[in-house]
């Protein structure tokens, strides 16, 4: 009989139950050393700290948030090895020991020669952006990411969708909804000519999409058409681990494959990427730009000087790429990525065991809640995913947060609302931070707030800010 130790428990059925067939339960991979209490306000003190912070979650204090799914961004719990390695900073302005580990662990686990160390993702994609796209270019990408596409956009290029049409389905289960649909990536390079698009950028996962993987299959079909045509292939690398992992059990053929040995290949199918540290790579704050190519590589790290800092610390200080190297490392450890992603998948399972309509399958960092089934009574233009996390907060504390019109933003030449197909609701797990009570006292809100959809009514915008408004935007209750 198979042992617990020799099993994937997540894949094991259990044997001869009465109950619907079911998976092993798991636990976490670690123990808790130091605890940071949390507190749940009173209902009528949550109401009132909603209403004070424009029904924005992002404008709630933390301190009133009991469970704070807002993102996974910067909101992992570190190890003690990575803590101990935060005593081993070597702050030296130029060329510390710290910036050489961290260029050797990008080159170990994600393949790349070049490193550009920047201060966290946004920065990296402000100087992939400058130096590589001219006004009046294209960037085509599987689904558009907030700061990547302004980045892109400020830097006078057109981003283009070409994701598979399955990822604007939230009720497909296509186990590769990140995927680039290459008819629609070929018809834009024939209509716009090859020199005018600097890069493909792909994500993996799909953030926006609702966390969901690209499979090595099309990787490895963008990477030759794009090599065919000249046109280099950027990876939005901030999740990679994680689609390396759906890859594994997802994908024929790679099963037998570690997590570490796929995110390898994968990358290797590109030519450089844009990383934050602060999701897979288990830091608080952190990034990088990585690359292959040596031209680009010294424009890249001149660029770095100007708006990050020297070549060696881009932003961070000499702990905090300490502290990522070693996160880097941790990241791609079997059971951490599995323990990950099943906690992930707990939540969901319950939610759908509830009816609670949710993009499937489930992805690798987030439950995405689909408002508009959800409160199918809220027009778009009264967000209804904005208010859903609204009541969320209202009911039990927990932060989430809106991946719908708002996050869409206006079309910068008619200024009319982008109107996105998904109206989302994004309740983002931090790695290590939460258990699965977290979890349960989370589904037990949003089957509550599904019992009781009926009665919802949505919101107006009464303050809007110019750039990616959803992080300012005030609201009232209509
Ligand atoms: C968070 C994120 C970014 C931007 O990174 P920051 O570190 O927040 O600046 C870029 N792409 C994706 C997919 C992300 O999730």
């Amino acid at each position: 009989m198979a042992t617990t130790d020799s099993v994937d428990p997540m894949l094991e059925p259990r044997p001869g139950g009465r109950r619907m067939p079911r998976h092993r339960s798991w636990a976490e991979p670690f123990r808790i050393k130091v605890v940071e209490p949390i507190h749940l306000l009173g209902r009528a003190e949550r109401a009132r700290a909603m209403e004070e912070a424009g029904y924005n979650t992002f404008l709630l204090r933390s301190e009133d948030v009991f469970i704070d799914l807002l993102t996974d961004s910067g909101t992992s719990a570190m190890s003690d090895y990575q803590w101990a390695g935060m005593m081993l900073g070597d702050e030296a302005y130029a060329g510390s020991r710290n910036f050489y580990h961290l260029e050797d662990a990008v080159r170990t686990y994600y393949g790349y020669r070049h490193l550009v160390p920047t201060h966290q993702g946004r920065g990296a994609e402000h100087i992939l952006s400058q130096v590589l796209v001219k006004a009046g270019d294209h960037v085509p990408g599987n689904m558009y990411f907030t700061t990547t596409r302004l980045h892109q956009e400020l830097a006078g290029g057109t981003f283009h969708d070409v994701i598979v049409d399955e990822a604007h389905d939230p009720t497909s289960t296509h186990p590769f909804k990140g995927n680039v649909d290459l008819d629609k990536l070929r018809r834009l390079v024939d209509q716009v000519g090859a020199e005018r698009v600097p890069y493909v950028s792909v994500a993996a996962t799909v953030n926006m999409a609702g966390g969901q993987p690209i499979s090595m299959e099309n990787m490895r079909a963008v990477s030759e058409y794009c090599r065919s045509m000249g046109i280099r292939v950027i990876l939005d690398a901030t999740r990679a681990v994680e689609n390396a992992y759906f890859i594994k059990v997802r994908e024929p053929g790679w099963s037998e494959k570690s997590v570490a040995e796929i995110l390898l290949q994968f990358c290797s199918l590109t030519d450089g990427c844009t990383m934050s540290g602060k999701k897979d790579a288990l830091v608080n704050i952190g990034g990088w730009l990585a690359m292959n190519d040596d031209d680009l590589f010294d424009e890249a790290r001149n660029m770095v000087v100007v708006y990050e800092g020297l070549h060696t610390y881009g932003g961070m200080a000499g702990r905090d790429m300490e502290a990522m190297a070693r996160g880097i490392e941790e990241s791609v450890q079997e059971d951490h990525i599995r323990a990950r992603i099943g906690q992930v998948e707990y939540l969901g399972r319950h939610l759908v065991d509830e009816d609670v309509p949710i993009v499937l399958p489930i992805g690798g960092h987030a439950i995405f809640l689909d408002a508009k089934r959800f409160y199918p009574q809220i027009p778009q233009g009264e967000f209804p995913a904005q208010t859903l996390a609204a009541e969320l907060y209202m009911d039990s504390g927990v932060r989430s947060m809106e991946r719908g019109i708002v996050s869409a933003g206006r079309n910068p030449k008619t200024g009319d609302h982008n109107y996105p197909k998904l109206e989302l609701v994004r309740l983002t797990l931090p790695r290590r931070v939460y258990t699965q009570a977290h979890m349960d006292v989370t589904w037990e809100s949003v089957a509550e707030l599904y019992a009781k959809r009926d009665e919802v009514r949505g919101l107006r915008m009464t303050y809007e800010p110019k750039y990616l408004r959803f992080f300012q935007a005030r609201f009232e209750r209509i």
